[in-house]
């Protein structure tokens, strides 16, 4: 078996606590990796004066693949968020979520099965932003009131919303290469193009072109209000979601509630200079240290990883040790208790030595 070489970015927070223990069942699957520890964060700023030194974004385009544990952003210090910066830098344009119920878990439903595909890039996240009463931001309204021939409020702050054909048709394109390597049927474009015309509008309409080109495969499309609605009424009608940035942020931790929470939201940003799995919680700071939290996101987003890898059995063997666990329900974090204060409840690590020992035990 060939080895692996991927970066591990730990990341801060309860960060290195949850990495630890899912590079640990990760290497219990039997599969062989050259682990690239980088740091990136608050805590590298005084050292490197970046909060995303280039050697990590360089070890990311050597070995094309990295799990990487949360990155807080602190509020109020004008930098940017280390986790929007890596996806922009190496052009991480997919965002995949999968949502799917475990048996055991606090599942909305036990029959659900979707993907979130995300665009990454565009959208109100790009960070095109003019702040209220700033010279360029006035400059702006008025420039926009001319050529709108609407007033807008002088007291008004702007975040530019842009999506492009390229973006569009590469992340529609993906949706279908996903749906079809993972035997999906079905790919639902989510959009507002009834009042967002130029911008959900093409990427609506750049989607049915694309779709066109993708025959093989169902498509449709849904409005993102009512998307939130069926996906809570009628979920098992819905395979494959792709959603431009906000929508599919918002729709992602709709998903991760119906499954019980963040603790079981796996995920992975797909681009053109490698791929980034990771969780999609943050670094819920007030348990760093504590041996508390489920490390169960960053492990189900292992198992993408290996998957990724084309370690398709030791993917699968993974996934059902973790399904394994939460069904028996013995050695679970607070989160998947119907009690937060469940005296029962086990640490990070001990979640991390109960999979080891199915792993172990069905090899
Ligand atoms: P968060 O996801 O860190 O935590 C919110 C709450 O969810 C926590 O207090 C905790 O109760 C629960 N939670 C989260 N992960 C859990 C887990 N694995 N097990 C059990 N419970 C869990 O969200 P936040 O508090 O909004 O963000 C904290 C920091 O993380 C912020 O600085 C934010 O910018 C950053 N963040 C980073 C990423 C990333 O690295 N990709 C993603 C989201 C947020």
């Amino acid at each position: 078996m060939p080895r692996h070489s991927v970066t591990l970015i730990p990341g801060d927070g309860v960060g290195p606590e949850i990495c630890e223990a899912s590079t640990r069942v990760l290497e219990a699957t039997g599969v062989e990796f050259d682990w690239d520890i980088q740091q990136a964060g608050e805590n590298v700023m005084a050292e490197h004066g970046t909060p995303l030194p280039k050697h990590v974004l360089d070890s990311i385009r050597r070995t094309g693949v990295a799990l990487k544990g949360p990155i807080t952003t602190p509020v109020g210090t004008g930098f940017r968020s280390v986790n929007v910066a890596l996806r922009q830098e190496l052009e991480l344009y997919a965002c995949v979520r999968p949502i799917k119920a475990y048996e055991g878990a606090r599942n909305l439903r036990d029959d659900l099965d979707f993907v979130i595909i995300r665009e990454n890039s565009e959208d109100i996240y790009a960070g095109i932003e003019f702040e209220r009463g700033t010279p360029d931001c006035d400059r702006l309204l008025s420039e926009i009131s001319q050529l709108s021939g609407k007033r807008i409020q002088p007291d008004s702050g702007l975040s530019i919303k842009p999506i492009s054909v390229s973006g569009s048709e590469r992340i529609v394109q993906y949706a279908f290469d996903y749906a079809r390597q993972y035997h999906r049927r079905k790919v639902t474009l989510v959009h507002k193009a009834n009042i967002m015309k130029h911008t959900d509008g093409l990427f609506l309409a750049v989607g049915r072109e694309v779709a066109q080109r993708n025959s093989d495969l169902q498509f449709e499309d849904r409005i993102v209000d009512n998307m939130c609605m069926q996906l809570v009424l009628r979920p098992t009608e819905y395979d494959v979601l792709c959603c431009p940035n906000l929508y599919g942020d918002i729709i992602s931790d709709l998903g991760a509630g119906m499954i019980g929470g963040l603790g079981l939201a796996p995920g992975a940003n797909i681009g053109v200079n490698g791929a980034v799995f990771e969780a999609t919680h943050g670094s819920a700071p007030k348990y760093t240290g504590q041996n508390k939290v489920n490390p169960m996101a960053v492990m189900l987003s292992g198992v993408l990883l290996l998957r990724h890898l084309q370690e398709v059995e030791a993917g699968d063997a993974l996934e059902s040790a973790i399904a394994g666990v939460i069904a028996e329900g013995r050695s679970l974090t607070y989160d998947l208790k119907a009690d937060r204060n469940d005296p029962t409840a086990v640490g990070t690590s001990q979640v991390a030595d109960a999979i080891i020992e199915r792993l172990e035990a069905a090899a």
